[in-house]
């Protein structure tokens, strides 16, 4: 038996967490939630990584988990700094052999695993499969859908025949924290480094409100006419709202697959249940991605190679952030997101459009902002739609230039969406006279 350190990451849940079940194997377990104070600094794009819709978010969600802990006569002992500095020190002073994390697809989370492997070297690193359908093992193995990353159809071919694994249980109980541990630092509050104020972010955070907000979308009929709906701009029923609780692993991924089953037992399948599942094998798709490629995810030209536009123009991009360019349609969508941090899939990909195609700026701006706004950011999921958007992804079609009056004629006829979250006057014209910082670096 061994002294387990579980490092928390977007697994912040009880519910078929296949990492907890296995550090629950162990003599004692320190449950350890690491803050790193860069998620708050601003970095390359002009903009912290962390904003304040998703972190109210997150502190949401592992106050919801340090509550459920309780039973377990268990908790979360929170660290602040990088995990390369701050782990070790609580590894030397809880004699801790082994460590528990999930596997994270994000390229900072696989380096600073690595800084805290190469400064402990002696410890015991286990790294678990619980953000995506589909485990490593399965994709190392010869049905692997891994060689058909090219494209997604191809990956939906072979990803449709794989089994899915049933969702975990939560475990019955769990061993107790390092007998040396102060009683106190299980219950401490989370430590605030934002200076952030809270937001009318409309998802509450927590694996208590996922849970509230599955059984709700499964106990009316939207599922059975979500191809229909998904589309529009606006509406809480019209798709899922999953994805803010998946982001951070509050809701695990096979037990929405396993609940979308339920309810095709029960109301029966149709396309739009299908079509439900498909959307989920886009997250899939994107998260084995991201695995593959690494930092070319990040990169300018993408994962294609591509050529794309390199400028940057601060007033452009300002006018962009802020939703105040001649696009009201665009406008409406940056506004949402900024108030709320949740944005349609259609609205950021007319968002995302408008800046790389009206406003031709380098796509990864815009990306940033997105990962500093939205509550249900993901890595893979955003980089990718980014690069989707930009024409340097693995797409055989090779970006995308929406037609913005025809996007606000097709989803927004009547006018709503806009008098809702962008009504007043709109600049007439673009000033383009802003000088372009270019090439970037
Ligand atoms: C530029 C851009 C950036 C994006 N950034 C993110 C992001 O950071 N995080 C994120 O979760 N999604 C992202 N998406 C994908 C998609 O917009 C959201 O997943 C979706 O809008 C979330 O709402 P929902 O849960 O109601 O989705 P639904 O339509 O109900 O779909 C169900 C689930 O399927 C998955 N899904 C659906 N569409 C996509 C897609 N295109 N790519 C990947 N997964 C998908 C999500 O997990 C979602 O929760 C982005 C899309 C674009 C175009």
């Amino acid at each position: 038996m061994s002294r387990t350190l579980y490092w928390l990451g977007n697994d912040l849940r009880l519910d078929d967490n296949a990492a907890l079940l296995a550090a629950a194997q162990s003599e004692t377990l320190l449950i350890c939630y690491c803050i790193e104070p860069r998620w708050f600094s601003q970095y390359r794009y002009h903009t912290a990584s962390l904003g304040p819709h998703r972190w109210q978010f997150i502190k949401q969600s592992l106050a919801d988990l340090q509550k459920s802990l309780r039973q377990y006569d268990q908790g979360i002992v929170f660290v602040i700094g990088a995990p390369q500095d701050a782990l070790p020190a609580l590894v030397e002073a809880q004699a801790i052999d082994r460590i528990v994390r999930s596997y994270s697809v994000g390229v900072d989370e696989q380096r600073s695993l690595a800084a805290v492997r190469e400064r402990c070297p002696r410890l015991e690193v286990i790294e678990c499969d619980t953000q995506t359908l589909f485990d490593r093992e399965l994709l190392a193995g010869p049905a692997s859908p891994l060689p058909s990353l090219s494209s997604f159809s191809k990956f939906r071919k072979l990803a449709e025949r794989q089994k899915i694994a049933l969702p975990l249980s939560a475990p019955a109980q769990l061993p107790p924290p390092p007998a040396n541990l102060a009683r106190e630092s299980l219950q401490q509050p989370i430590p605030d480094l934002s200076g952030y104020e809270s937001t009318p972010c409309p998802y509450t955070g927590g694996e208590t409100a996922a849970r509230e907000h599955l059984q709700a979308y499964f106990a009316g009929q939207h599922a059975s006419t979500y191809k229909l709906t998904r589309n529009a701009l606006d509406g809480h029923s019209l798709s899922s709202k999953f994805s803010p609780w998946l982001s951070n692993g509050s809701l695990s991924v096979r037990r929405a697959l396993a609940e979308i089953k339920q309810y095709e037992g029960q109301h029966g399948a149709n396309d739009s249940t299908y079509w439900l599942y498909i959307e989920m094998l886009w997250r899939e798709f994107f998260q084995w991605l991201a695995a593959d490629v690494g930092t070319a995810l990040f990169a300018a030209k993408g994962i294609n190679r591509c050529a794309g536009t390199r400028c940057f123009y601060p007033e452009r991009f300002e006018k962009w952030c802020q939703g105040t360019t001649p696009y009201p349609i665009v406008n409406a969508c940056m506004q949402q997101l900024r108030q709320t941090g949740f944005l349609s899939n259609r609205g950021r990909q007319i968002a995302a459009s408008c800046l790389v195609n009206e406003l031709d700026m380098d796509w990864r701006y815009g990306a940033a902002w997105f990962e500093h706004q939205l509550v249900d950011f993901d890595v893979a999921s955003n980089w990718g739609n980014w690069q989707y958007i930009a024409g340097v992804g693995v797409d055989p079609r090779g970006g995308r230039h929406f037609n913005l009056s025809k996007q606000a004629e097709l989803f927004d006829q009547d006018g709503a969406y806009v008098e809702r979250w962008s009504p007043g006057p709109v600049l007439e014209n673009l000033d383009t006279r802003d000088a372009a910082d270019w090439p970037l670096g």
